[in-house]
């Protein structure tokens, strides 16, 4: 299938209007990189790190996750690579921790509130990745954070573990960048000093959708009752973009939503630049962005709200089929 978009792996994700949309991909095992040059990824959106935890039968050790994230760095040659940390509890467990029992794991006690009660993990996590940056740009995004506080509270353990680094001797990275993950709707209605002080925001899609409707995104039953075009969804998601453009905070959409192209182009025409997916559906979104004028789709979006339709799915592929001719 990559094939079959090669000729354009090289080209930008440039509209009919002439925005350009950023398109990274998502990854999580070592052997995703060499989708980055064969894909024509930008670079990678979100690389989830628990996989080498969920993979194994007890604790990595901080000196085999430094080196393995310094070769996906090496494999990245230069390109961006958003580092997510530890996303565990919920549909994550790991086999050595102990189990809780929870009635609403999803709801639970999971990703940075883990890493913010036992910051044993998540200070070694941070250890490793700095280590694996030595002198190159580092980039890391907090998973799950719900409210301002939580930002703040992981962001000084970067600092501190930076400051710690540099008192052992260690090569700092040239640059440290860090953003946070937005899961859940609280965290869109955070103070506007929230997003002044975050230095990028991606929008966990996935997570988001299954509070914004209160729909377990792991059951079957309710998943798919929901459309991801759904109108108050979409304005949901229209209203995060216009206050990251008020703050010129940078915004992204790495749920796997993004991948699909006409949710992709939806996303672009509400004011997303930068959308993160899968290696494989890089070629299928950018085929369509390059085909269509985001002004009209947002009209298309509007008009199809403003006519009291539940999504708007339908309308923007009348939009798109119309491309086609
Ligand atoms: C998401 O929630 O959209 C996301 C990208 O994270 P994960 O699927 O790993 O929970
Ligand atoms: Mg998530």
């Amino acid at each position: 299938a990559q094939e079959r978009y090669a000729s354009i792996r090289d080209l930008p994700a440039q509209t009919k209007c002439g925005s350009v949309v950023a398109l990274h991909m998502n990854a999580g095992l070592m052997a995703d990189l060499p989708s980055l040059d064969s894909s024509g990824a930008e670079g990678v959106g979100l690389f989830r790190t628990e996989l080498q935890f969920l993979v194994r039968n007890q604790m990595p050790k901080r000196s085999e996750l430094s080196a393995l994230y310094a070769r996906v760095l090496d494999a990245a040659h230069g390109k961006r690579v958003v580092f997510r940390t530890l996303d565990i509890g919920s549909d994550k467990v790991l086999p050595y921790m102990k189990p809780n029992d929870e009635p609403n794991p999803a709801l639970g006690w999971r990703a940075i509130r883990v890493g913010l009660d036992k910051p044993g993990i998540m200070r070694m996590q941070l250890q490793a990745l700095i280590r694996a940056a030595a002198g190159r740009p580092l980039t890391v995004m907090f998973p799950f954070v719900a409210q301002f506080e939580e930002f703040r509270a992981a962001r000084a353990e970067v600092d501190k573990t930076l400051a710690r680094e540099e008192r052992l001797g260690h090569v700092l990275p040239e640059t440290v960048e860090v953003g946070a993950m937005l899961e859940t709707p609280s965290l869109a209605f955070a103070p506007q000093k929230f997003f002044e002080e975050v230095e990028f925001l991606s929008i966990g899609g996935n997570d988001l959708k299954q509070f914004f409707f209160a729909a377990d995104r792991e059951n079957e039953r309710v998943r798919r009752r929901y459309d991801t075009l759904n109108v108050s969804f979409l304005s949901f998601l229209e209203g995060i973009a216009d206050r990251c453009a008020e703050t010129n905070t940078a915004l992204s959409f790495c749920g796997e939503d993004a991948g699909r192209p006409v949710e992709a182009l939806c996303f672009a025409a509400i004011g997303f630049r930068s959308l993160s997916m899968r290696p494989a559906s890089i070629g299928p979104v950018k085929s369509l962005l390059r085909r269509c004028n985001l002004d009209e789709v947002r009209q298309v979006i509007h008009e199809a709200r403003d006519r009291g339709e539940m999504s708007v799915r339908s309308a923007v592929m009348d939009y798109v089929r119309a491309q086609h001719q």
